[in-house]
């Protein structure tokens, strides 16, 4: 058990993150994001769906664009001002040939040096599935990836057996729990009984925390997947 992790990389400009859903960036990635843009690194992120099925007890023609707002905000809180979403319906990604092109355009498009996804494996620990969305959705960028004819550098996951890790310093750290606190409809309707911002600071505090398998008071791991 536990080989150090090896720092991510450093010597890249632009990163493209692909997620399934609004918040997906905040749970796992944001504090890295935060300290890389900080550096003048340019990210863009592109979602799959806008989370309109997300919000318990609203209509997803109201939920949706609540979701796009928020997400915008965490975004532009971790620096991060391109933001897309495809309109892909929630809770019912699949990895289609379509989804397979879309995701393949977006990263010839932006010719991203790093790719940064969900993590596909179905289950995160014994007994704690996936979500079949993120599963469906990761494969289909694992799959248009490797259709490339010009392949990005690097492609990762944030799954539950890294290989890299960034050490990230705590400015960006709190960076990232106001990120994930502004999703506020949203975490205030997944758990009314915890202010937003305990919410987001428990998370990402857990997300951040410090490793047994690497040298730094806060980390975020990856997975690499590919290498080109
Ligand atoms: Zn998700």
């Amino acid at each position: 058990m536990s080989d150090q992790l090896v720092a991510f990389p450093e010597d890249w400009h632009r990163a493209l993150v692909l997620v399934a859903h609004p918040d997906d960036p905040e749970y796992g990635l944001a504090a890295a994001v935060a300290q890389w843009t900080a550096a003048g690194k340019r990210i863009s992120y592109a979602l799959a769906s806008s989370g309109e099925a997300g919000i318990e007890g609203l209509a997803p023609d109201k939920a949706g664009p609540i979701r796009e707002a928020e997400q915008r905000e965490s975004a532009r809180i971790v620096g991060v001002h391109e933001v897309e979403f495809w309109g892909y319906p929630d809770s019912r990604i699949r990895n289609t040939p379509k989804l397979r092109n879309e995701i393949a355009d977006a990263i010839r498009w932006q010719a991203p040096d790093v790719v940064l996804t969900l993590y596909g494996g179905a289950e995160w620990a014994p007994g704690m599935p996936n979500q079949r969305d993120h599963m469906e959705f990761a494969a289909a960028v694992e799959q248009a990836y490797d259709s490339l004819d010009r392949k990005p550098r690097w492609l990762f996951c944030n799954g539950p057996e890294p290989t890299h890790a960034v050490a990230v310093k705590n400015r960006y750290v709190k960076q990232a729990v106001k990120s994930l606190a502004a999703h506020r409809e949203y975490l205030s309707v997944l758990d009314p009984n915890k202010p937003v911002a305990e919410q987001a600071q428990e998370q990402v505090d857990r997300m951040t925390a410090a490793r047994d398998d690497f040298d730094a008071d806060h980390a975020v791991a990856f997975e690499l997947l590919r290498r080109a």
